[in-house]
Parts: C-alpha cells; structure tokens; sequence
C-alpha cells in the first residue's frame, strides 16, 4: 500500500473528513484491520485565509510548498491539497517536489466526464468561482461547461465558508440558501453541481435536494484510496 500525503488544516473541519473517508476507503478496498497510510501537515488556517484575502498567492504557494516537502520526506507517494482554494498555487506545490499533486479538479472532472455530465454547476469560495485555475481546467481538459451563481449568490456563498462552515458553524438558513443558488444553476442548464469546497458537504447532503451533487472531498478521497491500493 502506497502511503497518501495530506496537506490539511484548510480548514480541520474538512480535513476531519477525509481522514474519515481515506481510511473508511482502504479498509472497504483490503478489508479486515487495514487502514490507510498517512503523512499529514496541518496548517494554521487564518494565516493563510489572511494571505488569501490579501491576494499573496505567491506567498500561499511557498507556505504550501515548503510543507509539501516535509510531507515528501516523511515518506508520502503522492500529494493531495485537501481544499479546492488552495489549487491556484497548485503548479507552485508540484514543482517543488517528486511525487504527484492528486490535483482535485482533475479527479472531478474525471468524475464529471464518466457520469456523462457536459454541463455543471460549481459552488465553491469567490476564488474558485470567480478565477479561472478551476473552471477552466474543468473546461478546457474535460471538455464540460462550467456555471457559476450570480455575484450576490456568490458574496453569499463565499461568506458562508469562511464565517460559518470554517469555524464549523452549520446553520439552517444558509443550507435553505445554498439550496437555492443550486436551483439557480440547475435553471441555468447545469446537470449536476460541484460542491467545489471541502466543507459544503457539511451543510448541504444529498437527501437534501433531488439534484445530483458532486462532492469533491468524497472524489479526492476516493481517487487518493485507488492510487494507493493499486
Ligand atoms: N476548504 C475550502 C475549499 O475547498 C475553502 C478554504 C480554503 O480557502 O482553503 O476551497
């Protein structure tokens, strides 16, 4: 069994649920006592929210690569980034090590592309939202239309994440909301939609609305269990 790479703390709240799910994921795939290998460094979110709203990526992609490599000599096969955010410095992270980033977008495109979607919707912070390193790279490499709430929906989305799921508030009235905004992109054509940050799948559950959401922490997981049993 390979041994899996964390990048975590953006924020604990998720990162709480991929150790969850990579380790529920091994033991499914070997049976018996397995559980997964992991090397994990976890951040200290505010600095690097602080860094985010300050727009010092670059700054953010040192931070991320210099961790990444401890993470490398402590044994990890491969790398994930456990946030959708932080892939804007993703190629920054790659080229300062040997093993491969499991780019997130790669694996929910790929997803994406086998259940037949050609048009999705995509929640996620303003930056995933509104830049181009997520859309396009599920645009340009999968070949699928990506659609985006309006730029109220999107304040509102954004300010969700970090003022309430983040600190591991979950509220009614903002899942009511978000329910919303995802009816919003299945009436802009959208066939399914991306839960694009690691803590809308707190809020926001399948058996809370008949459309079919993509949740890109189970897809990491999942890709990231694969990789390492092959
Ligand atoms: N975890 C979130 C994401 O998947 C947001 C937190 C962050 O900015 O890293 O984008």
């Amino acid at each position: 069994m390979k041994t899996i790479g964390i990048l975590g703390g953006m924020s604990w709240e998720s990162t709480q649920t991929y150790y969850q799910l990579i380790n529920k994921g091994i033991k499914e795939s070997l049976g018996g006592l397995h559980s997964a290998k992991i090397v994990m460094i976890s951040v200290d979110f505010a600095q690097i929210e602080q860094l985010q709203h300050q727009g010092n990526w670059h700054r953010l992609g040192e931070l991320l690569a210099h961790d990444a490599k401890r993470v490398e000599a402590a044994g990890a096969d491969m790398l994930l980034i456990a946030t959708n955010t932080m892939h804007k410095v993703a190629d920054q992270v790659q080229d300062a090590i040997n093993v491969d980033v499991v780019h997130i977008a790669d694996a929910t495109g790929e997803y994406l592309r086998d259940a037949g979607v050609t048009k999705v919707g995509l929640l996620g912070t303003a930056f995933t939202m509104e830049q181009s390193f997520y859309k396009n790279r599920i645009a340009d490499r999968f070949n699928i239309d990506v659609v985006v709430p309006n730029a109220s929906q999107r304040q509102l989305v954004h300010s969700v994440i970090y003022n309430e799921l983040c600190l591991g508030t979950i509220n009614s009235e903002s899942r009511k909301a978000y329910l919303e905004v995802i009816d919003s992109l299945v009436s802009q054509g959208a066939q399914a939609v991306i839960l694009g940050c690691t803590e809308i799948g707190l809020l926001v559950k399948p058996e809370d609305t008949p459309v079919k959401l993509v949740d890109t922490v189970q897809i990491h997981a999942a890709k990231a269990v694969r990789l390492a049993t092959q």
